[in-house]
């Protein structure tokens, strides 16, 4: 039962107080007012139960206030809250070195922060610091965070602002074979690949060789010598779960490095199992970076997140104190190693691979069947939709009929997200607790909300 503001008093709070933009205004024509949430659902005030498929963007990992979770944050409440650094309790020690045995050598030092744009922003001073060099490379349609160094590595205009933020990074094409001009038919959608499944020999994917002679280009023209970073979602998150040809994270690195820079995966949204048959998305491209950056599922939706190096890269701070005073406070600390032990004992991994796979196949189902439903793609629980005017033009569905359909969901009980540069691609990113019972509602959903659509029309 809820018993607080009315619905307009807190639509008042959000346009003049509150953030006034985040999102404007919030994220649907009739907002929900969310005032409890349990594993895979959250309820609104007057008590409708929504099925949570987006997961505030992948950031409640196993599940909205999950007993286990719950319980350990509540335990340590009891016990203490404090700054990170300054004495040696035990619960950060203890996490450090769990999060490091999920990871490859070399990849044994961490940083905690409180968020991905921190963890983001602490990469590039490393990378920076390290190599001596200053010039960063994203890909197109990447989010990499909203502070004034990290908007340079974000490329997407609706969070850019008229202030040099962008000094020193570069954003080259992103290798998207459905929008991109290299692609289609031949790399087909295959939930069991982090990659785009491709048709073409092992190696000759002309696709691939194309993306990659846009960052030969882009290294040629635009960047000096000497560069500091290149930094990459393994499945890109806000631009809509697009995933990149095989062997183009992996030739991509090989040239960076020719080049002295360092290769850092962006795990914000991909890590902590939610691709299924990985653990980390790098590994689904058979690379090691020599950075990854981590937060949102790290946490439950716990304020966390993380760098991980190598000792060699960390020595970079020798000569100066690196300090942050909640990063990693013992209540982040211990609500995140639950979160670690939460994701074992319930087999969240093996889920995100079973229900991912089963809610993607169902999707390209409808996909086949409406014409308005251009791609679909991603890997385990990270899916996204592509909705176009029509498949032979793949003009991006107009703002306004994205809003219908995404309307229409909500209304039935789902809740999804929206991204994509234009705007126009659906994203699934559920707690990784939900069952194919779930993953049915929602295709029945999707495809009524579809359908209403285009009856509308
Ligand atoms: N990296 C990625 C891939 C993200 O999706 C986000 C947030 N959408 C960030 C970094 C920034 O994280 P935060 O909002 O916690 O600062």
């Amino acid at each position: 039962e809820y018993k607080g503001m009315s619905k307009a008093k807190i639509i008042e709070i959000r346009k003049q107080i509150c953030n006034p933009m985040t999102m404007k205004v919030t994220y649907y024509k009739k907002p929900v007012f969310i005032h409890q949430g349990y594993m895979q659902y959250l309820w609104d005030v007057d008590g409708n139960r929504y099925l949570d498929l987006f997961a505030g963007v992948a950031t409640v990992s196993v599940g909205h206030c999950h007993p286990k979770v719950t319980l350990a944050a509540e335990k340590q409440l009891r016990k203490l809250w404090h700054t990170t650094h300054i004495y040696a309790y035990p619960t950060l020690h203890e996490y450090c070195e769990k999060l490091v045995s999920y990871l490859p050598d070399p990849l044994k030092v961490v940083f905690l922060t409180n968020s991905g744009t921190e963890a983001n922003d602490l990469a590039m001073l490393i990378a920076r610091l390290y190599t001596g060099s200053f010039d960063i490379i994203t890909l197109r349609g990447s989010y990499h965070g909203g502070g004034s160094m990290t908007i340079g590595l974000t490329s997407n205009a609706a969070y850019k602002y008229p202030v040099p933020s962008s000094l020193g990074c570069t954003n080259t094409m992103c290798p998207d074979v459905f929008r991109g001009p290299w692609g289609g038919s031949h790399c087909r959608d295959s939930p069991v690949q982090t990659t785009r499944e491709c048709s073409c020999p092992p190696g000759q994917c002309v696709a691939n060789e194309q993306y990659i002679g846009q960052l030969k280009e882009t290294l040629a023209t635009s960047v000096p010598a000497r560069i500091a970073a290149f930094f990459a979602e393994p499945i890109q998150g806000v631009g809509g779960a697009v995933q990149y040809p095989k062997n183009y994270l992996k030739e991509a690195y090989k040239l960076i490095r020719e080049r002295g820079g360092l290769c850092i995966a962006d795990e914000v949204q991909t890590g902590f199992a939610r691709t299924g048959s990985h653990f980390w998305g790098f590994q689904g491209h058979d690379v090691i970076p020599d950075i990854v950056t981590m937060a949102k599922g790290i946490g439950n939706g716990f304020p966390m997140g993380a760098v991980v190096t190598t000792s060699e890269i960390a020595a970079c701070f020798v000569k100066g104190l690196h300090f942050n005073t909640f990063g990693g406070s013992p209540l982040a600390c211990a609500v995140a190693s639950a979160v670690l032990d939460t994701i074992v004992e319930d087999g969240s991994q093996k889920n995100s691979l079973h229900v991912g796979t089963y809610l993607m196949t169902g999707l390209a189902k409808l996909r086949d069947k409406y014409e308005i439903v251009g791609d679909v793609r991603g890997k385990g629980l990270q899916i996204g939709v592509e909705m176009v005017k029509d498949k032979t033009s793949k003009d991006p569905l107009p703002a306004e009929d994205m809003a219908e359909i995404f309307e229409d969901v909500k209304d039935m009980g789902v809740l999804i997200g929206k991204g994509g540069v234009y705007g126009q691609i659906f994203r699934i990113k559920p707690p990784m607790c939900i069952t194919k019972e779930d993953a049915d509602f929602f295709l029945a959903v999707f495809d009524k909300a579809v359908y209403n659509y285009m009856e509308r029309r």
